[in-house]
């Protein structure tokens, strides 16, 4: 059954019983052309767009707990694509304007939210980090603007601009950023992939990867030996692992960010705030709850948590801007592993490995490149080649030493 506003209807009338199951749960066959490791959004993506734009669908999804169960299920859903490198605005812009689209693309709603992203500028060199980075998007079309701190006070009423340590100065101000709802993002592409026959194999952990003459032929898993053409490692935090079981090591470190909710209160905010300098961002969920972030922690570790002193320092920080924070409850934290490359640029490349791919160092940023990263992956997995999205991501950068420097974009904010 479709979804649609009549299927709706019809299921309100008979009990909603009639529903199929979102995604098929079938035995996992000896061989797929395309095997993809993580069934995150990033994973996912790429398996929906080998589907659509390349006719392959050989595929089979390996997932090692379940669907959307990484750090797709545990972001903050802020979608942007105010970068300063023309090689990161053109994936993120492909991708928030992807997202445009994407409830109507895969019939699911991903509840898209262009409700607008603002980055404040609290101190002297952020304004002109800022202003610059406004007259990059400009070049690159797309569309942001530095707004003053009138306008900002204006569009968020809840906001103190006289902060005791920091002063709002004004705006990084993207109209056409905003949010999405995480899970459904997952599940819509999930559905879709079923739908063209693909195998998403949950529970199936990748414990090996097998290769003949230097070039991939299949994985160990928990659910056996699977032979595979081609394989797309898409792991994020765990990148690291599967890059030893192929044989090569990669410069990215796996580190914990987390996030929390306050308890729901009346709609306060409709636009999504990150303060930087203070080091914190804000927006509020359809459930009313104030979902907010911080930075990742300082070490190097594989655990779901976060450490104490984040909360802390994240809370204290944002209540300097916003004092009616310092109000609310908040219900619930938790982490996701993230994976960070040194330029906080992505790495979308071919791998030593004939035939294997890699997709990683989103870090804590890469919700809002989902659908963006599928399209340039499946395309490099399809041609066996980079397409013009993905080549300067490649892994040579690190050894050329020509990096995507973000990591004033993107180190910190989300
Ligand atoms: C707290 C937090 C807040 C964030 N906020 C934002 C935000 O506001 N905006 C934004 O754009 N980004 C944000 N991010 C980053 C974003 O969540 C990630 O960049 C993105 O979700 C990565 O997606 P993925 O599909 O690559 O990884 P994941 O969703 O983590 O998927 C990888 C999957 O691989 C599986 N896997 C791992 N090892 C194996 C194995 N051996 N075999 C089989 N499967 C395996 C995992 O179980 C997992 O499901 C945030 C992240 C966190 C943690």
């Amino acid at each position: 059954m479709s979804h649609s506003a009549l299927a709706l209807v019809r299921g309100a009338l008979t009990g909603h019983t009639g529903w199929p199951r979102t995604w098929d749960s079938p035995l996992p066959r000896d061989r797929y052309k395309v095997i993809v490791v993580g069934a995150g959004g990033h994973g996912l993506a790429t398996a929906y767009y080998l589907g659509r734009n390349h006719g392959i669908t050989d595929v089979a999804v390996l997932e090692k707990g379940w669907l959307g169960g990484g750090n797709t299920g545990r972001n903050t859903t802020i979608i942007r694509s105010n970068y300063l490198q023309d090689a990161s605005s053109a994936i993120y812009e492909k991708s928030r304007a992807l997202y445009e689209g994407l409830s109507q693309e895969l019939n699911y709603n991903v509840m898209f939210s262009p409700r607008g992203v603002m980055m404040l500028a609290q101190t002297e060199h952020e304004v002109r980090g800022y202003l610059r980075t406004a007259r990059a998007n400009y070049l690159q079309g797309v569309e942001t603007r530095f707004i003053t701190p009138e306008e900002v006070q204006k569009r968020v009423p809840i906001i103190r601009l006289d902060g005791p340590r920091y002063p709002v100065l004004g705006a990084l101000w993207q109209p056409r950023a905003g949010t999405a709802r995480h899970d459904a993002v997952a599940w819509g592409y999930a559905r879709a992939c079923s739908a063209m026959g693909m195998h998403i194999l949950e529970n199936c952990e990748v414990t090996g990867v097998r290769s003949d003459a230097g070039r991939v032929s299949g994985v160990e898993t928990t659910r056996g030996a699977i032979g595979c053409e081609r394989l797309a490692i898409v792991v994020a935090g765990h990148s690291g692992r599967l890059a030893q079981m192929a044989g090569f090591r990669l410069p990215v470190e796996s580190v914990t960010l987390q996030a929390l909710v306050s308890e729901p209160v009346k709609p306060c905010m409709d636009v999504v705030v990150m303060a930087n300098t203070v080091h914190g961002y804000l927006s509020q969920s359809d459930k009313g709850e104030m979902v907010i972030g911080g930075g990742a922690d300082g070490f190097n570790n594989f655990t779901q948590r976060g450490s104490w002193h984040h909360i802390e320092e994240t809370v204290r920080a944002l209540v300097e801007t916003f004092p009616m924070l310092s109000r609310l409850k908040m219900l619930r934290q938790w982490g996701g592993v993230v994976d960070m490359t040194g330029d906080r640029s992505p790495i979308l490349s071919p791998t030593p490995l004939g035939g294997c791919y890699i997709n990683c160092g989103w870090g804590t940023g890469g919700f809002k490149a989902i659908p963006g990263s599928g399209w340039a992956m499946a395309e490099m997995v399809a041609n066996e080649a980079p397409g013009p999205l993905a080549a300067p991501f490649g892994l040579e950068r690190f050894r050329e030493g020509r990096f995507i420097d973000e990591s004033v974009a993107a180190g910190v904010a989300h």
